[in-house]
């Protein structure tokens, strides 16, 4: 039987390190074919997807701030490895037959288009993957604050944010054994916890806006679409 879709219209959060899979930096293509299946499997049953990814796994603004460049020019090379990331992406998704448009929020004239929200609205109306590159375009922004923008700007049924965990935990799961994971969360639950699944800008921005978060693990195979048919997948933040 076919599955029906609980979501009409997705925003998809993929931090830049999801793309190294075992890799130390960079970009492993196996990786991006994998997600690219995942997301055309949406794309098969009639869900729109927007998608925001990172760049981490290329430069971070604050850990090159950390080791001596100016802030700010470290924030305009993270958004310029989203591009990077976004284009590697984009060239995935169209070699496994998705229609795939970027749109950075720098204008990058002969490389990508610059973001306009109606173009967006009218692209994903038409069943194609919409890649949202160079975060907010603003400098002490992350991608997790441009997720949440950009999913409340096309209206979004959700922001869906793939990590390498099942969820949000009560603490790391990777350290520490003990630690539960929550199936449900409210933004203030997350704020009070200080939880750290996104930072607070982002949860800011969703709570004001009502943008419900679904953090949940893209490593598992099928996770992204048992998700948007309504099954209980990673953790519910509302
Ligand atoms: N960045 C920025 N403004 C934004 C989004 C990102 O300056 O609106 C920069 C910032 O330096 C950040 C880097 O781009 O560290 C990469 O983004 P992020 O750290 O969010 O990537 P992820 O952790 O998701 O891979």
């Amino acid at each position: 039987s076919q599955s029906q879709p609980k979501y009409k219209r997705v925003l998809l959060k993929l931090s830049g390190e999801a793309l190294m899979g075992e890799q130390e930096f960079g970009i492993d293509p196996k990786v991006l074919d994998r997600m690219a299946l995942e997301i055309g499997a949406l794309i098969g049953i009639g869900v729109q997807v927007g998608l925001v990814i990172g760049g981490g796994n290329l430069f971070r603004g604050a850990a090159l701030n950390a080791a001596g460049m100016d802030r700010v020019t470290g924030d305009h090379m993270g958004m310029l490895a989203t591009m990077m990331n976004g284009l590697a992406m984009r060239d995935a998704l169209e070699r496994s037959n998705i229609r795939t448009r970027v749109m950075s929020a720098i204008p990058m004239s002969g490389i990508v288009e610059h973001y306009d929200r109606r173009r967006a609205l009218r692209d994903l109306k038409d069943g194609d993957v919409v890649i949202f590159c160079a975060g907010t375009g603003n400098p002490f922004f992350t991608t997790d604050s441009a997720a949440c923008l950009r999913g409340i700007e096309i209206d979004a049924d959700v922001v869906l944010k793939a990590t390498k965990v099942d969820g949000v935990y009560s603490a790391d799961p990777v350290k520490d054994p003990s630690a539960v994971k929550y199936e449900t969360l409210t933004y203030d639950e997350v704020l009070d916890k200080k939880l750290g699944v996104m930072d607070l800008t982002a949860i800011c921005l969703c709570r004001d806006q009502g943008m419900p978060v679904r953090v949940f693990n893209m490593n598992k195979s099928g996770a992204l679409t048992r998700i948007v048919v309504g099954e209980a997948e990673g953790t519910l933040i509302e």
